[in-house]
């Protein structure tokens, strides 16, 4: 039998089996089964086929999970399938990342594969054909070409076609410049034949592999490189732990050289933020052969196609965000994650999972290497590193010559503050531009203020749907809540006491920039974050300019202050260190000190030497200063310790249960009578599992719904999921209409 998330005893599955598992796109966690009905397909009824099916009153696209005679219904009142849409199945290494990601998440398994597909094969598309066309020349070259006298490109591209004895593919040709029409028009002429042959699994590509020379690499870069060479033929994993600027992107580079010369692919992971058109450029630099990228801009179509080349083998390197990790791959040779510790990684909705930890089962399944990359690796990282789990490999230099610039700490306590900043500091700003320099002016937060507040009364712009504060808006004037995007005008007067004198509460990007503009009037401010870029060509544009060189402010978000090499930027500021010390998530510190590594990483990246100021109201905080005086490593490894005296990640495993309703009662109501089920499970079945809440969730007010949790945590990951499963099931069985509740495992944010 086959259970709800796919784990088939696969033998048994008969040539003509009488039921059909099959996976469906709904949240419900289990199969459904189904008649075959017309002939078999080519291959027989094999798992990770895909059919049509009646559902309800719709036809769906599902999935064959397994193939059996048996049934928990009677076998006559199955309905027939509609059609089954492949002869062959899926690729087995993706339908078994999918069924691993179902299990690990407590996702449906029909929700997980349609997840992992590309648009078109989700909505029945057929698969790409696994055959192709070869083009040969028909009759004599010089006959042909008197024959196309008045076609000069025709006679160009029968030329084309006459080098090639055994005749030229499609793609071949195309990539040449011309297209598949002027083949057709050829044909029409008979001047060529047309064949069509089976593609076995793409070829191995051609040396040589790359367009330009690769960098001699210094003694780091060859250690690390030599080690993971000799992991090539296995599951291999590596955190590659080296400061910004370390040539990090080199060692992949070369990495990848290698694996492509034993005829394998790479798959490599980066966040969001980080799949530049630099970046892009950077890899089609360096590799002749095609380099596939996977990103959020794309079409359905052209998202098709690329996983098509991935698939087919024909793509040697396939680049991507967090979904990336779901393409199939006809010779795997390793996966490397860029930033690892990226929040990105992680999809905080729907199929709740972690790019970055199925990467790491994906190579293991796969027997392949797998390469972690960080100038700020994951606490979890680190712990696997310094356990001897990962080789640790570590690069400590920078390639240029200034090492990493220190954060000097600035003290903003009774200092007046101008758009955020201090006079020291617009000092130091004046003094780098004056030196011919770029400065990168860091601030987290858009808009022109992160409130409006009453100076008369104290009254402070609150959304009226969430637990959060309304940001202030200049172009145009408005409030705005970054958590349920509700507007709303800004008021002329204080709506608690009437009060005229409302005033901006701290600073964002817009009045920093306005500050900035209005100090340094000769001197142009880039202002960078989601309200300025909404267009990807403006801020294609804005780089272009910062890249000239000419001294510039650049103020900016996270947006700017990760992935974007910025060459000409000597001096750093970072408005507020302060955002992240004292919240109260467990991992708020990490990610802090991450950004602001990463931030700092951007300043004396070329030939100059850089300077990293960070304003802060507590100069003292002895994280703060760990970081400013010993490193994110020092930090990092203290903040290890002090997960394992609170229990907690990656000490733990923990995983979340969120309940939310239009009613605080209705979500705690829920939420209550699982927490003690769930702990009447627990002790029955002695399972060393605690189970804490329910507990509101830290904004428990958003968008007019009410966030009710409940924490599971085990220091055994088997135990957890164990409970974690057993509790999905119960909530699936005693759902109501009134309250949603999802599970998260291995949680961000608690
Ligand atoms: P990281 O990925 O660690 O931030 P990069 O790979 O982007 O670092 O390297 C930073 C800069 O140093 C790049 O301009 C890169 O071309 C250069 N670089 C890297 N390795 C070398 C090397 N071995 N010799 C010379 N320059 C190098
Ligand atoms: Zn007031
Ligand atoms: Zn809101």
């Amino acid at each position: 039998m086959v259970d709800s998330q796919g784990d088939a005893a696969r033998d048994g599955a008969s040539a003509n089996p009488r039921v059909l598992h099959v996976a469906i796109p709904t949240p419900l966690r289990r199969l459904f089964d189904y008649r075959p009905v017309g002939p078999a397909p080519a291959q027989g009824w094999q798992p990770g086929l895909r059919v049509k099916v009646p559902f309800g009153r719709r036809q769906l696209v599902g999935i064959v999970v397994g193939a059996s005679d048996e049934s928990d219904w009677p076998l006559d009142q199955l309905k027939p399938i509609a059609a089954h849409l492949d002869d062959a199945p899926l690729p087995e290494d993706w339908q078994w990342l999918c069924r691993f990601t179902a299990r690990y998440y407590q996702h449906s398994l029909g929700d997980t594969l349609h997840h992992a597909l590309p648009g078109p094969l989700r909505q029945g598309r057929p698969l790409e054909a696994r055959t192709r066309e070869r083009w040969e020349l028909a009759t004599t070259l010089d006959s042909a070409q008197s024959r196309l006298a008045r076609a000069p490109r025709q006679r160009e591209l029968i030329a084309l076609v006459a080098q090639h004895r055994q005749g030229v593919v499609t793609s071949a040709i195309t990539a040449q410049g011309f297209t598949r029409a002027q083949l057709q028009a050829l044909l029409d002429k008979q001047l060529v034949t047309r064949t069509e042959e089976p593609v076995t699994a793409g070829e191995p590509w051609q040396a040589p592999l790359t367009a330009e020379p690769s960098l001699s690499l210094n003694r780091e870069q060859s250690t690390a490189l030599a080690a993971l060479h000799e992991g090539l033929d296995r599951f291999h994993p590596c955190l590659l732990h080296g400061v910004t600027g370390s040539g990090k992107t080199e060692v992949y580079l070369q990495l990848i050289e290698g694996v492509l010369g034993h005829g394998r692919q790479a798959l490599v992971l980066v966040p969001e933020i980080g799949l530049t058109p630099q970046t892009l450029a950077r890899f089609r630099k360096r590799f002749r052969v095609p380099v596939v990228a996977l990103h959020s801009g794309l079409t359905d179509l052209e998202r098709l196609d690329a996983w098509e080349a991935a698939r087919s083998g024909r793509a040697p390197i396939v680049i991507g965000t967090r979904s990336a990790i779901f393409t199939p791959l006809a010779r795997p040779g390793v996966i490397i994650v860029d930033e690892e510790h990226d929040g990105s990684f992680k999809q905080q909705d729907g199929l709740r999972y972690h790019a970055r930890d199925l990467a790491i089962a994906r190579a293991h399944h796969e027997s392949i290497p797998i390469l972690l990359g960080s100038a700020t690796p994951s606490l979890e990282s680190l712990a696997q590193a310094r356990s001897g789990r990962y080789r640790h490999l570590r690069l400590t230099q920078r390639a240029s010559r200034h090492a990493p610039a220190k954060l000097e700490l600035v003290d903003l306590r009774g200092r007046l503050r101008q758009g955020g900043l201090i006079p020291p500091v617009i000092d130091a700003i004046r003094q780098a531009l004056a030196a011919e320099g770029q400065v990168l002016v860091f601030i987290n937060r858009r808009g022109f203020a992160p409130t409006l507040g009453c100076h008369e009364c104290g009254w402070i712009a609150e959304c009226r749907h969430c637990d959060s504060r309304m940001t202030l808006h200049r172009h145009p004037p408005r409030l705005v809540c970054h958590h349920c995007e509700h507007q709303a005008p800004q008021p002329d007067a204080c709506p608690a006491c009437g009060s005229a004198d409302l005033r901006p509460l701290g600073a964002g990007t817009e009045r920093t920039e306005e500050t900035l503009s209005t100090l340094f009037p000769d001197t142009p401010v880039y202002r960078i974050d989601r309200d300025s870029t909404r267009r990807k060509e403006a801020f294609d544009a804005l780089l272009t300019d910062i890249r000239r060189g000419t001294p510039s402010l650049l103020v900016g978000t996270q947006m700017l202050a990760k992935g974007h090499h910025l060459p000409h930027v000597t001096l750093v500021v970072v408005v507020n260190a302060d955002a992240g010390l004292y919240a109260s998530d467990f991992r708020a510190l990490e990610q802090s000190a991450q950004l602001l590594i990463q931030v700092a990483g951007r300043a004396g990246r070329a030939e100059r030497p850089g300077r990293v100021l960070v304003q802060t109201l507590h100069p003292d905080d002895p994280n703060l200063r760990l970081l400013a005086d010993s490193g994110y490593d020092a930090l990092a490894y203290q903040l290890l310790e002090e997960r394992r005296l609170a229990a907690l990640p990656p000490f733990r495993h923990l995983a979340l249960a969120r309940f939310e309703a239009a009613s605080e009662s209705d979500a705690n109501d829920a939420a209550g009578a699982a927490g003690e089920v769930m702990r009447a499970w627990l002790v029955e079945r002695e399972l060393p599992v605690h189970c804490l809440g329910p507990v509101p969730a830290p904004m428990e007010r958003r968008q007019n719904r009410y966030h009710i949790q409940l924490m599971l945590s085990g220091e055994r990951r088997s135990a957890l999921h164990e409970a974690s499963a057993w509790l999905a099931g119960w909530l699936e069985s005693n759902a109501t209409r009134k309250v949603r509740w999802s599970l998260d495992i291995d949680p961000m944010t608690l």
